[in-house]
């Protein structure tokens, strides 16, 4: 946190270094004390501290300027600092505009010139508003502030990052808090959000995922040019893998297009991963199996996407979507995969601005006391309703089925609570709003009946899908996109054309030997934490014996 600031405004070059030495002299320890000659400039000081969120305890502001005068400033200056101390130095002759600005500027003290000894006359007096200052004060959050709003999807985009790699931060609504929309319009003239507010100053602006990961610290570029093994994908499946090859002294490198604990990352509680009895949230499994993973030597790369991989001999390539190349000996794709969005007219448009793909965990404290939906039946889409229960007035579960596939203890859990209704054999048919979303359609598949329900949120769990693209002209998919594997590439008991080794592919490798598959992008595998993390670990151990045949 910042020393909050001591201001001191006089024109007069030889009164303000005189105050400037006896303010330093007694308050420098505590307080950033800071001469300045004008009110003008002093007001444009004002609003770069109020971008860094410093805090000002003091303005000590001589009466007689040109062109501003005390008083004037004081005015200005309460409108973005109202708890600050206000104390007027004025001259014999200024007495009168000193009594009238008590009331005009609610001025704290008039001090007369000359104010020496300070010992009896300055300090006795700034002593006992700053110890009020103090009592009284509300010190400003002093970390990463982000001001946006609620409609706009980039918004939505840099808090899920945020939050997705437990970094805290303060969002500010700009349609809500006017002091935030200033803040916006000071810091820019750009029509974008949102505005990031760091607190050494620095600003960004809309920024992509990788500026900010760079700027809050997060590796983006890989260390060495070559490692053993590279992960795409920082799930489950991937951390697992990542733990053991670290663990046992391969260089690994970790490559994620988002922010570490995948699908997984995103569940406010997984109930049934061995070894938890009471569940744990997956942002905390996330930062154990993260750390771990760094203890181990191992690299993670944030908001980086891998968009390709190649094979030249014994060497698998890995290129990024920044154009880098990275080389090593064996890949795991560990990409999992992402939830099906919404094919209906103006879902697109409204994405961030009120539908959401499982991000109930980021934008849950929004909707306090809202009415929001949730779409699906399966055990994420049960999770999330628990989760949003906790803030919303109301939350809606919509199921096509007959009745919720989620595990028992979901179902029940939902059944009991008051907050959520579930609605079976509910069809969505239609998202309407304009700038955010404001209803939704639904037709009861057996009644044939439509109604339209307000809606502030939708939150949409419905189906995954494969992210296998970037091998999927390298190794042999499924007709859905899910990457085969050991037996499954195998044709009439052979391996597949283009097969180069004696042996036969590994249980968990693809088509392509050296590149090995794990977790939800896997064929057969049973979209579970806990079978990421086995095949993770499985993977890690067929990729030891590849790297041996080297
Ligand atoms: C909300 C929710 C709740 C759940 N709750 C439970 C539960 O309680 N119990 C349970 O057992 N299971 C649960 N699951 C399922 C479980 O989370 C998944 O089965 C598991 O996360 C799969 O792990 P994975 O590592 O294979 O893939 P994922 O978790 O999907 O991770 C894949 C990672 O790869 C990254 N990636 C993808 N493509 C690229 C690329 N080209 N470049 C770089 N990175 C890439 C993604 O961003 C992602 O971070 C839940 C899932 C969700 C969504």
């Amino acid at each position: 946190m910042p020393k909050p600031v001591i201001f001191s405004i006089d024109d007069d070059a030889s009164v303000l270094n005189s105050i400037e030495r006896d303010l330093r002299a007694k308050y420098g320890g505590d307080y950033r004390v800071l001469p300045i000659n004008s009110g003008k400039a002093a007001l444009e000081y004002l609003k770069k501290m109020e971008q860094r969120n410093e805090t000002v305890a003091l303005f000590l502001v001589d009466q007689r300027m040109p062109e501003m005068n005390g008083t004037e400033f004081l005015a200005e200056a309460m409108q973005t600092h109202p708890q600050a101390k206000r104390v007027l130095l004025t001259a014999y002759g200024d007495t009168q505009a000193a009594i009238d600005s008590i009331n005009e500027v609610r001025l704290d003290y008039y001090l007369m010139k000359p104010w020496h000894p300070p010992e009896e006359r300055l300090y006795p007096i700034l002593d006992e508003l700053l110890a009020d200052w103090k009592a009284h004060v509300r010190l400003p959050y002093d970390g990463i502030r982000v001001a946006g709003a609620l409609w706009s999807l980039s918004s939505h985009q840099v808090k899920d990052f945020l939050t997705r790699h437990q970094i805290p931060y303060q969002w500010l609504d700009i349609e809500k808090d006017s002091n935030a929309r200033s803040l916006v319009e000071s810091a820019t003239t750009e029509a974008k959000l949102p505005v990031i507010f760091f607190p050494d100053g620095k600003v960004l602006v809309e920024p992509e995922l990788k500026e900010l990961a760079d700027k809050v610290g997060l590796q983006t570029q890989a260390g060495l040019p070559f490692y053993d093994i590279i992960i795409i994908g920082s799930g489950p499946a991937g951390l697992a893998a990542a733990v053991y090859a670290g663990s046992e002294g391969y260089k690994c490198l970790v490559i994620e297009k988002a922010a570490p604990g995948g699908q997984a990352g995103s569940s406010p509680k997984i109930e049934n991963y061995l070894g938890f009895p009471a569940g744990i949230s997956g942002d905390d499994l996330t930062r154990r199996a993260v750390s771990q993973a760094k203890r181990f030597g191992v690299e993670i790369l944030s908001a980086q996407e891998a968009v390709q991989v190649g094979v030249n001999d014994a060497y698998r390539i890995v290129k990024l979507n920044d154009g880098t190349n990275i080389s090593c000996h064996a890949v795991l794709i560990a990409t999992g995969a992402s939830f099906h969005t919404l094919k209906m007219p103006g879902a697109d448009k409204l994405t961030g601005a009120g539908i959401y793909y499982g991000a109930a965990y980021t934008e849950a404290m929004n909707y306090k006391d809202g009415d929001v939906s949730v779409v699906g039946g399966a055990n994420s889409a049960a999770q999330g309703a628990i989760y949003l229960s906790q803030f919303a007035r109301k939350v809606t579960v919509l199921i096509r089925g007959h009745a919720p596939t989620a595990s028992k203890h979901l179902v029940d859990a939902m059944q009991s609570n008051a907050k959520i209704e579930i609605l079976t054999d509910a069809d969505l048919l239609e998202v309407k709003g304009n700038d955010t979303l404001e209803r939704i359609v639904i037709k009861n598949t057996k009644s044939d009946e439509t109604q339209t329900l307000d809606a502030s949120a939708l939150f949409v769990f419905i189906g995954v899908q494969p992210q296998s693209k970037i091998v999927s002209e390298l190794v042999m998919c499924s007709g859905k996109g899910y990457v085969f594997t050991g037996p499954d590439v195998m044709v009439d008991k052979r391996p597949p054309p283009g097969w180069t080794l004696e042996r036969d592919p590994f249980l968990l490798e693809t088509s392509t030997p050296g590149i090995f598959a794990a977790g939800d992008v896997r064929y057969g595998t049973s979209h579970r934490v806990a079978s990421a993390v086995g095949e993770g670990a499985i993977a890690y151990a067929l990729m030891k014996e590849y790297l041996k045949t080297l």
